[in-house]
């Protein structure tokens, strides 16, 4: 497992967390966003800064948040003795991808070892609110069994597993809103909406700079487990040969 490193610019100080006595998980109620989108809506809110202490996204990457050590802001009342983490997505209506499923229980897991803890709680066990959504996956995350990882480094983002050797052609995308990047890897920025092709905006009607599930492309190269496209670069996570 990998956690990758952020620098944020605090608004104020940040204090020491006494305790640790359980794991509050949470969703972004946004489709798509990054650790960067979070960090400066929370400062908007008046806050130090990002209130959870990891962000995990839809491709599987995890990010740090607040540093673990620190009180959190993400569940009032309850961030005294917890530890914040936040999914990309909004599960009132998506569903979750079986990458982010298995990085949020890598993680999870991770956390319970290293404090020696077993409370885990979705925002609304201890607040009025629908967050997480109705459809996290929150057994899946919680009770699901996985291998025993190593400690994770601090390290730049990982590179997926799969090779350069995919064909390359016509592929489908199978995620329902696909980011489309400068490069092969989530360290490069997502394109915006008029940065696609003409007809990658077709296939991006909500003009996140997002291709929607089912979209059509082809496929010139294949990079560390990323494709690059007309439009730009796309995670090999969420496409099928067509
Ligand atoms: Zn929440």
């Amino acid at each position: 497992m990998n956690i990758i490193e952020k620098t944020y610019k605090w608004n104020g100080k940040l204090s020491n967390r006494k305790s640790t006595n359980r794991i509050i998980l949470h969703h972004a109620e946004s489709k798509s966003c990054t650790a960067d989108d979070i960090h400066s809506w929370h400062l908007a809110n008046g806050w130090a800064g990002i209130g959870y202490h990891f962000f995990v996204r839809k491709d599987g990457t995890i990010y740090r948040g607040r540093p673990e050590n620190v009180i959190g802001s993400h569940a009032k009342g309850s961030n005294s003795d917890s530890i914040g983490i936040c999914f990309e997505g909004s599960y009132m209506t998506e569903t979750m991808g079986q990458t982010q499923i298995n990085a949020g229980r890598e993680l999870v897991a991770y956390l319970k070892k290293k404090y020696g803890i077993s409370k885990v709680q979705k925002h609304k066990d201890v607040c009025s609110t629908n967050c997480p959504g109705t459809n996290f996956p929150f057994d899946a995350i919680v009770n699901g069994t996985v291998a025993t990882a190593p400690a994770p480094a601090a390290t730049k983002p990982s590179q997926s597993t799969s090779s350069n050797s995919r064909p390359t052609g016509t592929y489908e995308v199978t995620a329902s809103d696909l980011s489309v990047r400068t490069g092969p890897g989530t360290n490069y920025r997502r394109k915006t909406h008029n940065e696609l092709t003409k007809d990658g905006q077709k296939h991006d009607k909500d003009k996140d700079g997002c291709l929607e599930r089912g979209t059509r492309v082809t496929v010139y190269e294949w990079k560390n487990g990323w494709a690059r496209t007309p439009s730009g670069w796309l995670s090999g996570d969420y496409l099928r040969k067509v």
